[in-house]
């Protein structure tokens, strides 16, 4: 309850921004279209702001509407935004074939999958494209600002702007400054967040930020509950939901965020602060090796498939 009636005052906030959006954004560009880039998408064209959306595949980016469109209807259902509100925002999205669709945008925030390779070659291949004082944002959960900024033209114009999932739902953006992050660029950077009806807290540019320094250790501690077999899934979720009041178990939570990413955080962990207390649960490598990942492919420590998820060990 506490939650919608939050949910109520910040989406008002997000709708109302329309016509004090900070001048310098006024088209934003998004590279990844899966749960993160589609909820991203949501919430800036909600607050006004054009959006070309971009993926590996024009079929991803169509199915990151119409989910758009079925969780913007659910706003309008629970009257926190309108039907004219819902018809503006999916009017403002456009599909981004390739980097030459960023042309025009003012900031481009890239969300696709948490690995350095992938990201640094898309930095790589989009920097020709962009106006020269385009604004570069990731939505790492915890590769290095400051490196993925050396792969860009612009690292001054580079910032880690770390949305929560789900976006709509989530007051918090973390700020991540690289070491070569101008003022400029995070003043702007926080004015656009601050325009989402989000709030913001800067970390220092470290491995996994903070939420995520915090939250996957315990989460990565859960999976090693499982596998020395000191409680089944439901027992160590249960014990967690009960025991500490977290609204959801680390092992659902695992499976929403999606263990591939929960892996790769590990691993930016356990490489980048050369401690063996970050290294990641065998399990953990063993579900991610077999393709299930949560949620998103609808088996991971539960099974999706049926009516109610069904723990898998
Ligand atoms: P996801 O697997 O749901 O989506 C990733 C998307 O990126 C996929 O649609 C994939 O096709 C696309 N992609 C991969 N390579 C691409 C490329 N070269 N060009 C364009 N698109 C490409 O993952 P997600 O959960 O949305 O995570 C995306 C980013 O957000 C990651 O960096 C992740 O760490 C971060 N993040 C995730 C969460 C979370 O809870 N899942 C929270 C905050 C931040």
């Amino acid at each position: 309850m506490d939650a919608v009636v939050k949910e109520r005052k910040k989406t008002k906030v997000s709708a109302g921004v329309e016509k004090k959006l900070p001048t310098r954004i006024k088209k934003v560009g998004i590279i990844g279209a899966g749960q993160m880039g589609n909820g991203i998408a949501h919430v800036v064209a909600l607050a006004g702001y054009d959006v070309a959306l971009n993926d590996l595949k024009k079929e991803a980016v169509e199915n990151a509407v119409k989910l758009i469109e079925k969780n913007m209807g659910r706003q309008v259902t629970k009257g926190m935004i309108s039907e004219d509100d819902q018809g503006d925002a999916l009017k403002r999205i456009s599909y981004a074939p390739d980097y030459k669709a960023f042309g025009d945008c003012d900031l481009v925030i890239e969300a696709a999958t948490e690995d350095e390779s992938v990201k640094r070659r898309i930095f790589m291949d989009l920097c020709p494209d962009l106006k020269k004082d385009a604004i570069l944002a990731t939505n790492t959960s915890s590769i290095s600002i400051t490196r993925l900024a050396s792969t860009t033209d612009r690292p001054e114009h580079f910032i880690g702007m770390h949305f929560m999932n789900p976006v709509p739902l989530m007051e918090l953006v973390e700020l991540i400054r690289g070491i070569a992050t101008e003022d400029e660029t995070f003043g702007v950077a926080r004015k656009f967040v601050q325009s989402l009806g989000k709030r913001t807290a800067v970390s220092e540019d470290f491995p996994a930020f903070i939420v995520n320094r915090i939250l996957l250790p315990m989460i990565n501690e859960a999976v090693y509950t499982l596998y020395e077999g000191v409680g089944t899934v439901e027992s160590i979720d249960k014990a967690m939901k009960l025991g500490a009041h977290h609204p959801m178990g680390p092992l659902e939570l695992a499976d929403f965020i999606g263990l591939d990413t929960c892996l790769s955080v590990m691993q930016v962990l356990y490489e980048g602060l050369a401690d063996s207390k970050y290294r990641p649960c065998p399990l953990l490598v063993k579900y991610v090796e077999a393709g299930w990942l949560g949620r998103k492919t609808k088996r991971g420590f539960y099974d999706y498939r049926g009516e109610v998820p069904v723990p898998t060990r």
